[in-house]
């Protein structure tokens, strides 16, 4: 048995007691206890990435100065307790997703490489010219671009399903998409520009009615939402670890277990072989066949501390919380006449995009930036959902745990004070 000195899923804020304390958990983020521009940061772009708290910095600094080596090469110690690290983090995240084996999880870089990876081996030789892949209006760039690519390899037909003002799908005009050269479907669990929660659980059952393989992005799902791929059924599900207070440059796919065992490899190179010569190389076991090369070991292991840190939370404390959060922004902006929130769906992730008459959204960027308020202005990497509401551009304020009513505040009152620039 290796011993291992990792023992860094300590966590301050405890899941005992009635509700989520904002405040508290604000503590766990060292970041966030600084001023900018002489006003306490107020952090409003967890969406683009979240900050990281105490226990998973603590877990990367834990590993570099204890446990560095590379994995599941060495017979010494430091070899062994880093790759015992590197394996407890995929089982971890297994859990985290309600995958039924820790196999069914391969490190990658974030849901952009997890995408890609799902449609060069598993898409790749399912499509012929003519056939077809479902996504939506609300689709990042990178649950889009991977199939254009793929669709110029293959001779395949990018299909798009709707979505109406609300920023929801339209979920016949969804299920008449589904045709018989439909050879997969990847839609996203939430909107990063938008909000809009997607009744997922329903659109897999329509796919899957017609034996279509459905893989989700969870990039904006994953920090606000109790996932369980057995329970959803879908068949792949990518997450970044970075827009869930683990490390940048890792993230997980998902999928399901008997998918994967047939899947050719993504690259080619060291991990991922059994055995090599020059005439034939035999690949290693899923999920090794798909890690080629050093992983982000250190990524891994801060990564699993984050969801330890958010399951140690709890997902009920933190909905209800996060819930209360949206309404409280929600009523601020709407009470503001100028403004027009862009996604109004009746479930959603704590996003707020708007528009302010008038004025361009990264002149408001910029404003606030000067008042300590990090808020992004831009397409947020959804362009087609711009044109789809015929705008250029929106601000957006995407919230996390750590918010709280008064960093609202200070972004509505930022908000008039910009507007009275422009009256
Ligand atoms: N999908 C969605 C919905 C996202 O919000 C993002 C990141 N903004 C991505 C995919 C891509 O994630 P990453 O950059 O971590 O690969």
């Amino acid at each position: 048995m290796v011993s291992t000195s990792m023992n860094h899923t300590h966590v301050k804020s405890s899941s005992a007691g009635a509700s989520l304390d904002p405040q508290r958990i604000k503590q766990d983020f060292p970041v966030l206890q600084q001023e900018i521009n002489g006003h306490p940061l107020v952090y409003l772009d967890s969406a683009a990435t979240s900050q990281k708290p105490q226990c998973v910095i603590d877990a990367v600094n834990h590993f570099y100065t204890h446990d560095n080596a590379n994995i599941h090469r060495g017979v010494y110690e430091l070899s062994m307790r880093a790759t015992q690290a590197y394996e407890n983090a995929r089982a971890t995240i297994a859990n985290f997703l309600g995958a039924s084996r820790p196999e069914e999880i391969i490190f990658v870089r974030g849901t952009t490489e997890a995408i890609n990876l799902v449609a060069q081996t598993f898409v790749r030789d399912r499509m012929g010219v003519g056939d077809e892949i479902l996504v939506t209006t609300m689709e990042h760039h990178s649950n889009i671009v991977p199939w254009q690519l793929l669709c110029q390899q293959t001779g395949a037909v990018l299909k798009v399903a709707p979505i109406n003002d609300a920023g929801e799908i339209i979920l016949d005009a969804f299920r008449e998409k589904l045709t018989k050269q439909t050879k997969f479907v990847a839609i996203t669990h939430a909107s990063n520009a938008l909000g809009t929660i997607n009744p997922v659980a329903d659109m897999i059952a329509l796919a899957h009615d017609k034996d279509i393989p459905v893989l989700l992005d969870g990039a904006q799902a994953a920090p606000h939402l109790p996932i369980n791929v057995a329970t959803l059924g879908c068949d792949f599900y990518t997450i970044s670890s970075h827009k869930m207070f683990g490390p940048t440059g890792v993230g997980a796919l998902y999928g399901r277990y008997d998918l994967l065992s047939d899947m050719p490899p993504y690259q080619g190179g060291g991990d991922m072989i059994r055995s090599v010569t020059f005439e034939q190389t035999t690949y290693n076991d899923v999920p090794h066949i798909f890690e080629a090369g050093t992983p982000h070991i250190a990524g891994a292991i801060g990564f699993a501390a984050a969801a330890q840190y958010i399951l140690q939370l709890g997902f009920d404390k933190l909905l209800t919380y996060e819930k209360e959060l949206l309404d409280y922004a929600t009523k601020a902006l709407i009470a503001i006449p100028e403004i027009r929130i862009i996604g109004t769906a009746s479930e959603k992730v704590p996003v707020l995009s708007f528009i302010i008459e008038g004025v361009h959204p990264h002149y408001v960027g910029t404003i606030l930036d000067q008042k300590g308020i990090a808020i992004r202005s831009g397409h947020h990497c959804a362009q087609p959902i711009m044109d789809r509401f015929e705008i250029p551009a929106t601000v957006r304020a995407s919230l996390a745990m750590y918010n709280t009513k008064e960093d609202i505040d200070a972004l509505a009152a930022s908000l008039k004070d910009v507007l009275e620039v422009f009256r």
